[in-house]
C-alpha cells in the first residue's frame, strides 16, 4: 500500500510557465522546508501525517476530475522531491504514465531526482532568486539542464533588477553546448496582497530586452484573473 501526504487536488488552467492556459489537474504535496519568503503556498508548508491519502484514493480523485479528457497532470508542492516522499512520489507518477497521462513535475531546483525526472514528462526547474532568501546552486542546474533540458523550462521568479541580474549570471554560466536545451521563463513575482505590480512587469520586459532577450516573460495568469490570494485555479 502507497500512502502520500497530499495538501490538495483541483482542476485549474495552468496560470503560469511555458504551458499557461492549458486545463490539467494539479496534486499538490505537503510540505516544504526550503522556505522562499516570498512563497505563495506557505499553507502547503506543513507535514501532516494526519492527512494522508491511498495511492488508490489519489488516483481516483484524479480520474473523476479528468473525466477522461484532461490526460494532464502537475505535480507540484510543497516539496514534492523533499526526500521523505520520493517512494511515494515514484509510485504515484508511475501509476499516472500506466493510465496515458503527461506529467509535469514543479521542481524547486535543489535537487535532481533521476529515479522521478527519468519518468516524468516535462520538469519545471526552478532558479531561487536573491528575493526568495533561497540559495541555489549553479552545478546543479548545469547538470540539470545537460541531463533534462530537452523535456524541462527553468523558471524563476523577478522581484527587481538584482533578481534579474542573477537569474542572466546563472543562464550565462551554463555552457553554451546545452543552454538551448530548455525554455528559460522568468515570472516577473506577483505577491499576495499587492495590486497588480504593472511597473515590475514592465521592468522585466525592458530588463529582458536590454540583456538581449534571452527569456520568455511570462506572468501568473490566475493572479490577475482571480486574485493573488484565490487558492485552486
Ligand atoms: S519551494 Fe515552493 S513551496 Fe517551498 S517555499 Fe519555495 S515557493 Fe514555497
Amino acid at each position: 500500500m502507497v500512502t502520500l501526504l497530499i495538501n490538495s487536488i483541483y482542476r485549474a488552467t495552468e496560470g503560469e510557465g511555458i504551458h499557461i492556459g492549458i486545463p490539467q489537474i494539479f496534486v499538490r504535496f505537503q510540505g516544504c522546508h526550503i522556505g522562499c519568503v516570498n512563497c505563495d503556498t506557505k499553507e502547503s508548508w506543513d507535514f501532516d501525517p494526519a492527512f494522508t491519502m491511498e495511492l488508490d484514493e489519489v488516483m481516483e480523485k484524479v480520474e473523476v476530475l479528468s473525466q477522461n479528457l484532461i490526460k494532464r497532470v502537475s505535480i507540484t508542492g510543497g516539496d514534492p522531491l523533499h526526500p521523505s516522499h520520493v517512494p511515494s512520489l515514484k509510485a504515484l507518477v508511475q501509476e499516472l504514465k500506466a493510465r496515458n497521462y503527461f506529467v509535469n513535475l514543479e521542481a524547486a531546483g535543489t535537487r535532481i531526482v533521476p529515479e522521478v525526472f527519468d519518468l516524468v514528462d516535462f520538469v519545471s526547474f526552478d532558479i531561487k532568486t536573491p528575493s526568495t532568501q533561497v540559495k541555489t546552486s549553479r552545478d546543479v542546474l548545469s547538470r540539470f539542464v545537460e541531463a533534462y533540458g530537452q523535456k524541462a523550462q527553468v523558471k524563476a521568479v523577478v522581484f527587481d533588477k538584482k533578481d534579474f541580474e542573477y537569474v542572466f549570471d546563472f543562464y550565462k554560466s551554463v555552457p553554451e553546448s546545452v543552454r538551448f536545451k530548455p525554455s528559460w521563463c522568468l515570472t516577473p513575482c506577483y505577491e499576495p496582497g499587492e495590486p497588480f505590480p504593472m511597473n515590475r512587469f514592465q521592468q522585466v520586459i525592458r530588463l529582458n530586452e536590454d540583456f538581449g532577450l534571452p527569456f520568455r516573460v511570462i506572468g501568473q495568469q490566475h493572479k490577475w484573473v482571480f486574485g493573488p490570494e484565490e487558492r485552486l485555479v
